[in-house]
């Protein structure tokens, strides 16, 4: 999963970045509202972490740009703790979840790893796929025997991205879009190395081959 984090504070960004990668997450940064708005529309990412107070456009602004565009891309605001109204203006614009400022990280990761859940219509604590379960506190994969692996974080990116899209032809373009930072070197032939050690983990069937367009995930007979 690929994030954006809209954020001025360099504080902030340093440790919320390291914590966010920590928990498996790719995360690009903008500094400010407009290469946020820019980034926000160009790149496919799985969900946003806005901040409303920021340089050269307001967070809102922002969000209220995306969503007269037609982006959907879920968004989490961050705004002031006691400025009850931001949240209000900010759900009425459109976004998915707030926090308030200051916050813990392990609620912001609890309230993303919901937030992206719901959007793919998982409603459980754990990502449930064709047989598999994921455990985002501990980077683990749980087989339907009951057997834990434990995953890189490229491996469970790649993993949860493949099982919140079951059933659907997935290009190595796109799995690379959801796996890696945008000022990585994306060499989207690497995505196979990494389906290869995933399917070592859980077995060949799961994840198909489809010459020429991509892999996909959980459809054993189609
Ligand atoms: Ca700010």
């Amino acid at each position: 999963m690929r994030l954006l984090l809209v954020e001025d504070d360099e504080k902030l960004i340093r440790h919320l970045k390291a914590d966010l990668n920590r928990a498996a997450y790719a995360v690009d940064v903008a500094e400010n509202g407009i290469d946020g708005e820019f980034q926000g529309d160009e790149e496919p990412y799985d969900a946003v972490i806005l901040d409303l107070g920021l340089p050269d456009k307001p967070g809102l602004e922002v969000l209220k740009s995306w969503r007269s565009k037609g982006n959907k891309v879920p968004v989490i605001i961050l705004t002031a703790r006691d400025q009850w109204h931001e949240r209000v203006d900010g759900l009425k614009a459109g976004a998915d979840d707030y926090l308030g400022k200051p916050f813990h990280t392990e609620e912001l990761l609890a309230r993303l790893d919901a937030l992206i859940r719901r959007r793919h219509g998982h409603a459980g604590e754990e990502l449930e796929s064709a047989g598999l379960r994921l455990d985002a506190d501990h980077q683990e994969v749980i087989l339907p025997d009951e057997t834990r692996h434990t995953l890189t974080r490229t491996e469970f990116r790649l993993l949860q991205y493949l099982m919140l899209h079951p059933g659907v032809i997935l290009s190595k373009t796109r799995l690379t879009e959801h796996v890696y930072e945008g000022d990585s070197d994306r060499d989207s032939n690497v995505i196979e190395a990494y389906i290869k050690r995933l399917r070592k983990v859980l077995g060949q069937d799961l994840i198909q081959t489809r010459r020429g367009q991509g892999y996909v995930f959980g459809a054993k007979d189609s």
